[in-house]
């Protein structure tokens, strides 16, 4: 059966547990074992973290989740209206980090897509970056 939700949240870093949080309590209806929802968890904060600290590094703005539940599928969208990312392939690269002054490593994404099934980036320059997961 189908199951769907939304949050909407300001990119404060004390959200980021909150926002996690959310989203583990809402795919705990698929019966995950503890690693599953760790990894979830994982792949979520890294996600929010980014748009935090890089989508709206000039201030606060909107993240927003939406999760789906298809059968024993979950698909996660963490998305923000920020500056986006100017070149992706780069940004992918485990290592690559725009702020290594930060003690960043640049291992986000790298993370996502160890820890989920599915990994897609969207992103736009001054129109923001969506990333959609499944697990
Ligand atoms: P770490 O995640 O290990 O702390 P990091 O955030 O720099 O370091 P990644 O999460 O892999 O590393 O992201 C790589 C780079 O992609 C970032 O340094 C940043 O330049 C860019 N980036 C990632 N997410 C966003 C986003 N939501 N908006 C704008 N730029 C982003
Ligand atoms: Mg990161």
């Amino acid at each position: 059966e189908r199951n769907h939700m939304k949050l909407e949240f300001l990119s404060k870093s004390k959200n980021e547990s909150f926002s996690r949080i959310v989203v583990a309590a809402f795919a705990a209806q698929l019966d995950p074992t503890i690693e599953e929802l760790s990894d979830i968890k994982t792949a979520i904060s890294e996600a929010v973290t980014n748009a935090i600290i890089h989508g709206y590094e000039y201030g606060d703005g909107i993240i927003r989740i939406e999760a789906t539940i298809e059968g024993n599928v979950i698909e996660i969208i963490v998305e923000d209206f920020g500056k986006g990312i100017l070149n992706l392939e780069k940004a992918m690269e485990p290592f690559y980090t725009s702020k290594p002054d930060l003690e960043r490593s640049g291992m986000g994404f790298t993370v996502m897509e160890t820890f989920m099934d599915d990994l897609k980036v969207e992103t736009n320059e001054s129109h923001g970056t969506r990333i959609i997961m499944t697990k």
